[in-house]
């Protein structure tokens, strides 16, 4: 059984492009729907959001999530990937490293930001490492005329930052979802794994991937258009003291 974005609580992007808010931390997820295959983008903060997102994003694409592209290797977007285990899991390359050998600094970073200490335990036992490993780019075919471009843009916000750009909707602008390199609810937050001389340049791609038209969904916020990226990009710029 299908269900409309609507009715599932979910904000919908284009014709089988949809994202939802996740409550907590207010983080973004992004559903991709090809005639095929549905793509997951992260995959929400503990196994029980994870769980929550397979069953929504099942009824919305009325078949199960196959690819699930992980943005960046942050707790609150990758602790319920688990959940998706017959999908394909796509991250930038070197992503998988982080997942293994930082899983400490994952739980604690988590528990700092408030999530349960049991939850984080969990996910961190349960850890998914990406095995397909974007260099560069790769694109998805999801089946019909429906593809997604992956894109390592990185680093900045992290070293490893994924985007997904969805093009060719008819009627439809490009849709980029641009982690969190670019954030609507406040500054875009730069902890010790940000790399912040290069971040300006990821956001410079992300316009050059989806041009002045793109609707940009932030990994945190509402969603925003090429300007107000350009804005952050020169605001990031300014506050790292990169030109
Ligand atoms: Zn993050």
């Amino acid at each position: 059984m299908t269900v409309t974005w609507e009715e599932a609580g979910w904000e919908r992007l284009a014709a089988g492009v949809g994202r939802c808010r996740l409550p907590g931390w207010d983080c973004t997820v992004g559903l991709v729907v090809g005639e095929g295959s549905a793509l997951m983008i992260d995959a929400g903060s503990s196994l029980a959001e994870g769980a929550r997102l397979r069953t929504e994003a099942r009824a919305l694409a009325g078949r199960p999530v196959t690819r699930l592209a992980l943005t960046h290797p942050h707790f609150d977007h990758v602790f319920g990937a688990a959940e998706f285990a017959d999908a394909e899991v796509f991250g930038a390359a070197g992503m998988e490293r982080v997942l293994a050998d930082e899983r400490d600094a994952l739980r604690g970073d988590a528990v700092e930001n408030g999530l349960h200490a049991r939850v984080a335990d969990e996910a961190v036992a349960t850890l998914v490492h990406p095995r397909h490993l974007v260099s560069d780019e790769r694109t998805l075919l999801l089946g019909g005329d429906r593809q997604a471009l992956l894109v390592n843009v990185g680093p900045g916000h992290t070293s490893h930052d994924l985007a997904v750009v969805v093009q060719g909707v008819p009627g439809s602008p490009p849709v980029v979802f641009c982690g969190d390199l670019v954030e609507e609810s406040g500054e875009p937050q730069a902890g010790p794994d940000a790399v912040p001389s290069h971040w300006p340049a990821a956001l410079d791609r992300l316009l050059d991937l989806g041009g002045e038209d793109a609707v940009y969904v932030p990994g945190h916020g509402a969603v925003v258009d090429a300007g107000f990226v350009r804005a952050q990009r020169d605001a990031l710029a300014t506050r790292f003291g990169v030109s």
